[in-house]
């Protein structure tokens, strides 16, 4: 997992992460309401019940790569 060089130095509206699965630049604004992943991958993959990868109220799974350095979780 490669971030961004510096995301922290930019505004949070044009701050960019990588999506989780295609890997193409997409505004963290837009990843972190898609559990880190592009609007194209969400709507490609919706079928295949991702958000089953990450459950935090249920403690499932793993936060994402993308969002844990996003949010330095
Ligand atoms: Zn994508």
């Amino acid at each position: 997992m490669t971030a961004l060089a510096h995301p922290q130095l930019a505004p949070a509206s044009s701050r960019m992460v990588r999506c989780a699965w295609c890997r193409q630049p997409v505004r963290l604004i837009v990843a972190s309401k898609h559990q880190g992943v592009c609007p194209l991958c969400v709507a490609e993959n919706a079928e295949l019940g991702w958000r089953t990868v990450y459950d935090r109220r249920r403690g499932l799974g793993e936060i994402p790569a993308n969002l844990r350095a996003a949010y330095n979780l």
